[in-house]
């Protein structure tokens, strides 16, 4: 996609600070990071959010998932981390290409879930 920031992030048009790269998947620090651990894991095939995701995707996405917690650990989160996805409007999504937030560092974080 021509104007979308991670596929240009993806074809290195736009640099950024990478952690990882494989022929399908690339991960690298968010920019604005909220804990002291904060990269983005994406394909980089152009899906806009997991609510666009296809049965054919099913491959790339348990790749994502493997990798997260193996970047994870690498980046300094043995104790654990938080995995979030912002999808579409309502889950909070700016950019509108897939992309898994990895969160972490030494401090437990807030919680994040509010019933009521
Ligand atoms: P979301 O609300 O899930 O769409 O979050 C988009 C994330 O992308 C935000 O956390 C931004 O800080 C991050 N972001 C935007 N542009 C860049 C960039 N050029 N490099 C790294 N992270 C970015
Ligand atoms: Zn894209």
């Amino acid at each position: 996609m021509d104007n979308c920031i991670f596929c240009k992030i993806a074809r290195r048009e736009i640099p950024s600070n990478k952690i990882y790269e494989d022929d399908e998947i690339l991960a690298f620090n968010d920019i604005n990071p909220a804990a002291p651990v904060h990269f983005l894991l994406i394909p980089k095939l152009h899906i806009e959010s997991l609510a666009d995701v296809q049965d054919s995707h099913q491959n790339l996405l348990g790749k994502m998932l493997l990798l997260a917690q193996k970047l994870a650990k690498e980046q300094g989160c043995e104790e654990g981390f938080r995995t979030i996805i912002n999808t579409g409007r309502v889950g909070g999504q700016e950019v509108f290409h897939l992309h898994f937030h990895i969160i972490g560092g030494r401090e437990r974080l807030p919680g994040m879930i509010h019933h009521g």
